[in-house]
């Protein structure tokens, strides 16, 4: 069983600006599973832009073109809870060989194995033992290899070997064209307009996107509305509404860091210096404002504090906002940044 997904193959993986490197890397692996140098292929992006779609692809093209070869899929996450449970029952072995004796392995997300020596250990044996024998490997991962974090260098430096390609957020055109592809399969009918007003408001994620139009076909259909562009307009809003991202005490680290051109490690440590100060201060002004975290938690977030220094931050924040001009053109700009 190769796991794949019959409907995550090429024809419904629509071209764009966005893709093209990636997809048609992926073509050319297929055509050749093994004897390209994309080897290993690494396909990247953000939350929604088609990793796990194009893997399947690939996987379901060299089924076509190779039914002899064994081709197999598997999240890193599953991967990891396979490799564990061998371990468990002393047939570590046995793990090792079923991944060795196979032609194409895909594995899909692979940051899961972050922090994770044991599975970074018996991947890495895995892969020089296909890799050493023309089997190909593809790989999807949320970021570039450069920007990964707690993956053991020898690995990275494997990840590199071959190609990474990264996945955009498509342009006004391909959303249009996803759009169109999915409501034609769908047997829906949607005026143009529509589709257009979905394609030209829901911009970052293709998941989004399909799922909007998969309610605004639901809600039609459940209250025998006709699909106007004020239905559109009323879920569009609610879908943008619903899937704004909670922003967590991390991100807001960094966008304060940034801002302020210094490491999340400077604004964090102990220095007493004016302007590290502030930036903190903000840090945890912004945490209470936006987040759900108690003062004692944003204290232990941001540089082990307690939660009188956090009380103290927002107060002083509060206060410096409406008696100095340059600190409230600080608030404002990041709170811009921070509510996108
Ligand atoms: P990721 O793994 O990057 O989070 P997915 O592969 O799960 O993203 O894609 C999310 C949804 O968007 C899926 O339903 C997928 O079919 C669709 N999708 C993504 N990119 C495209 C594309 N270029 N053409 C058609 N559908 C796409
Ligand atoms: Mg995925």
């Amino acid at each position: 069983e190769s796991q794949l997904n019959p409907n995550y193959n090429f024809e419904n993986f629509l071209e764009g600006d966005s893709n093209r490197l990636a997809r048609n890397a992926g073509l050319a692996v297929a055509n050749k599973p093994g004897g390209t140098s994309f080897n290993p292929l690494l396909i990247f992006g953000g939350v929604g832009l088609g990793k796990t779609h194009l893997a399947h692809a690939i996987g379901i093209d060299i089924k076509d073109k190779y039914p002899e070869k064994t081709v197999l899929y598997i999240s890193a996450e599953k991967f990891t809870q396979q490799y564990i449970d061998s371990v468990k029952k002393n047939n570590r072995n046995d793990f090792i060989h079923f991944y060795q004796i196979i032609d194409v392995l895909i594995i899909d997300d692979v940051q899961f194995f972050s922090g994770k020596s044991g599975t970074q250990d018996v991947f890495f044996h895995i892969f020089n033992h296909l890799h050493q024998n023309g089997k190909q490997v593809i790989l999807t991962s949320d970021k570039a290899p450069v920007d990964m974090q707690d993956i053991e260098q020898r690995l990275l430096s494997r990840f590199k070997w071959g190609l990474s390609a990264e996945l955009q957020s498509p342009d006004f055109e391909t959303r249009v064209s996803i759009l169109k592809n999915k409501l034609y399969r769908d047997g829906v009918e949607m005026p143009e307009e529509i589709i257009e007003y979905v394609a030209k408001n829901i911009k970052t994620n293709v998941r989004e996107l399909e799922g909007a139009i998969i309610s605004l076909i639901a809600q039609s259909s459940f209250n025998k509305k006709e699909i106007t562009i004020n239905l559109a307009k009323d879920i569009v809003e609610k879908f943008v509404k619903n899937t704004k991202r909670e922003v967590s005490i991390d991100y807001i680290q960094k966008v304060v860091s940034d801002y302020f051109q210094m490491d999340v490690s400077t604004l964090q440590s102990k220095t007493r210096k004016r302007h590290i100060v502030q930036a903190r201060q903000l840090a945890m002004f912004f945490a209470k404002k936006f987040t759900k975290a108690s003062l004692a938690s944003i204290g232990s977030q941001i540089g082990k504090r307690d939660h009188a220094t956090v009380l103290h931050a927002c107060k002083t924040v509060d206060n410096l906002s409406s008696t100095d001009k340059q600190f409230r053109k600080y608030v404002e700009d990041l709170s811009k940044k921070l509510s996108l």
